[in-house]
């Protein structure tokens, strides 16, 4: 008698409404609580996969198709964390977990490397609190996150988590050895620009371990996305970045202009102007972490923590914490107010707010002067396209 379990690397949430969430695949799949409350028995192995009604049967013969429910000689179940989500829901966190880094980029917007990793109770802490919380992806990043001196301990308990983990790395330490070694879903690696270009901002002969690096990760089967910053360097790459990167089969390409601030203040000959810098952002394809629902502006479902414990609505408002982490992530998050789209005065009669959101609330008080401004450089890429 066959029982009906959960897909492989399939886990439910309760965020806004409740979701299936296929980690592996990362899709996120909106249901009533009816189908949720179905899903939930056959994680608890209750539901036989025989005599269901016509509706069940329908059901389920989708989520067989698309490995979101599967057959078991016994009952089986994964990994569900039951809680809710605030409103808006925290899915996406961004754990620099330490300001170390082996690189000097002309652009950084973290300045200096530091010498602090984040303690790895604190770590396991907030990636707990996170996942009760219904987060759905963990982004580690630093500085250079395997720069901490307790990466591997923290890598080795990721696959405990009902997340999608997301490594955000300079892809210089990713070698034969180390790929086979992750435990994370996806590996972004930052790429600013053909080789030349790359090397310039970087350091010589990062280019080339970088794309090694992103060999040997797909040689294991790790997903390899790639977050490229515009800027006077690389302006005249973005074409032959679009065909290399093709070729390599690479998941997400996110494009973006640093802002000015950290090594860039001292380099701000790499800044673009507004118009250029916006119209090179139609490069890129993929999702982003910085997006919005509920009406809200950016960043509605994401925040970050420092290694110092600071939880932030973003890396560029680490200056304006919510609060720190012995006050609890949830405590912090709800602190957060976003501020609604409609506030926005400048960009309440654009035709593309509903896709723009506004664009980057950091980048407005920058270049707009304040909160509510419009984001220029968004602006441009929406007029050029
Ligand atoms: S302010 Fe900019 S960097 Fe921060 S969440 Fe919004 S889009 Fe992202
Ligand atoms: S394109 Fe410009 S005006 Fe329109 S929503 Fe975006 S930032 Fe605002």
């Amino acid at each position: 008698m066959p029982f009906l379990s959960l897909g492989e690397g399939c886990t439910l949430k309760r965020l806004e409404q409740p979701y299936l969430y296929n980690i592996s695949k990362d899709e996120l799949y909106e249901m009533d609580e009816e189908a949720f409350g179905f899903l939930s028995r056959c994680n608890r192995g209750e539901v036989v996969a025989e005599g269901l009604s016509s509706d069940a049967a329908e059901f389920v013969d989708y989520g067989l198709d698309e490995g979101l429910l599967v057959k078991t000689a016994t009952p089986e179940s994964r990994r569900v964390v039951e809680g809710q989500s605030s409103v808006p829901s925290l899915r996406y966190l961004e754990l620099q977990i330490s300001n170390r880094c082996n690189l000097f980029c002309t652009h950084c917007y973290l300045g200096d490397p530091g010498v602090m990793d984040m303690p790895p109770d604190d770590v396991f802490s907030t990636v707990g609190q996170f996942e009760e919380m219904q987060g759905l992806r963990l982004l580690l990043s630093g500085g250079e996150p395997m720069m901490h001196r307790n990466f591997w301990a923290i890598n080795e308990r990721l696959p405990d988590y009902s997340f999608r983990s997301i490594l955000l790395t300079n892809g210089t330490l990713i070698t034969h050895e180390t790929a086979r070694r992750l435990k994370v879903h996806e590996v972004q690696v930052s790429l600013d620009g053909m080789e030349d270009a790359h090397d310039s901002i970087r350091g010589e002969g990062t280019f080339g371990k970088i794309i090694n690096g992103i060999r040997e990760l797909q040689e294991v089967g790790i997903a390899v996305s790639v977050a490229t910053m515009i800027t006077t360097a690389n302006r005249h790459d973005l074409p032959a970045m679009q065909e290399f990167l093709a070729a390599l089969d690479i998941r997400e390409w996110n494009v973006d202009v640093p802002c000015p601030a950290g090594r860039l203040d001292e380099n701000k000959d790499l800044l673009l102007s507004p118009k250029e810098a916006g119209t090179l952002m139609q490069y890129g394809f993929g999702g982003y972490f910085h997006g919005s629902t509920g009406g809200y502006v950016c960043g509605a479902h994401l925040c970050a923590m420092m290694p110092d414990t600071r939880i932030c609505r973003c890396g560029f408002y680490a200056d304006k914490p919510l609060g720190f982490l012995r006050e609890g992530l949830r405590t912090c998050w709800e602190r957060l107010k976003l501020p609604k789209l409609d506030s926005l005065t400048e960009c309440t009669n654009c035709a593309f707010i509903e896709e723009c959101h506004g664009g980057c609330r950091y980048r407005a008080e920058k270049y707009g002067g304040s909160i509510t401004a419009r984001d220029p450089i968004k602006c441009w890429t929406y007029a050029a396209s």
